[in-house]
């Protein structure tokens, strides 16, 4: 990222979101993001994650430039190269974990068979392939969070973003789920983590502070951060 702003545009109303980041995440890393409520963290992984564009600024992702991609294209990109992880799951409650999980690969027009295996693999994974029939009112939080890591996965993405996957979970499952995230990185995903919490992004190998939308701190692994 070089010069990104981010500009909100509510009626006549101007909200600087972010104010001029400059940032490189090399392949591989694990990075967290930190910061007080409101300073730019879900913006900027929105901007990261091709959710969404900034105002201004140039965001190279894998060498080509994607800050002002049309609607289809970034979306294209998003699809083909990460997976998201937020804190409210975002799982359909209607259907089973394991259709859940195989959503990501029908909008990839991926035929039924494959779709099945895959997914099925991928719960496999997080662990839950014995729950793959049951939908997600009738899991744990925790659980429900793994399905949620498994659809993200299903695409087989190099990157992760995730904003918060452990802002509702209780103490062991926050362990469980940071233990994927862990095992992610050693596989070799990039992994862009928001959390509040110093204990998680002390996981990460490389922790940033986020202020008032710019990044004031970038430190290593086991650095401790102070949010406040
Ligand atoms: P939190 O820790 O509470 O999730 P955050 O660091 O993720 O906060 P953002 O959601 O990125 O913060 O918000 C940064 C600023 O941009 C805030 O002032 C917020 O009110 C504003 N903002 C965020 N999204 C929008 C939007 N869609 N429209 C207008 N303003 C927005
Ligand atoms: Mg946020």
């Amino acid at each position: 990222l070089e010069g990104i702003k981010k500009i909100y545009q509510i009626g006549t109303q101007e909200v600087a979101a972010l104010n001029g980041i400059n940032l490189n995440i090399k392949k591989g890393e694990f990075a967290a993001l930190m910061g007080p409520s409101g300073s730019g963290k879900s913006t900027l992984m929105n901007i990261l994650g091709c959710l969404d564009r900034p105002t201004v600024g140039s965001y190279k992702l894998d060498g080509k430039e994607v800050a002002h991609l049309s609607d289809d294209d970034l979306a294209k990109t998003r699809n083909k190269k990460i997976g998201f992880v937020f804190q409210n799951f975002n799982l359909l409650s209607r259907i089973s974990a394991l259709d859940n999980v195989a959503l990501p690969l029908v909008y990839a027009g991926i035929g039924r068979k494959e779709r099945m295996e895959r997914a099925y693999h991928y719960l496999k994974a997080v662990g839950l392939d014995t729950r793959a029939d049951h939908q997600p009112n009738e899991l744990s939080g925790g659980q429900r969070q793994r399905v949620a890591i498994a659809r993200a996965l299903v695409n087989d993405p190099s990157i992760i973003m995730a904003d918060e996957p452990t802002g509702n979970l209780d103490t062991k499952s926050t362990k469980e789920i940071m233990n994927i995230f862990i095992d992610l990185h050693e596989q070799g995903k990039t992994i862009i983590l928001v959390t509040h919490e110093p204990e998680i992004a002390t996981c990460a190998s490389r922790q940033l502070l986020v202020r008032d939308g710019v990044i004031t701190r970038d430190a290593g692994k086991g650095e401790k951060m102070d949010v406040v």
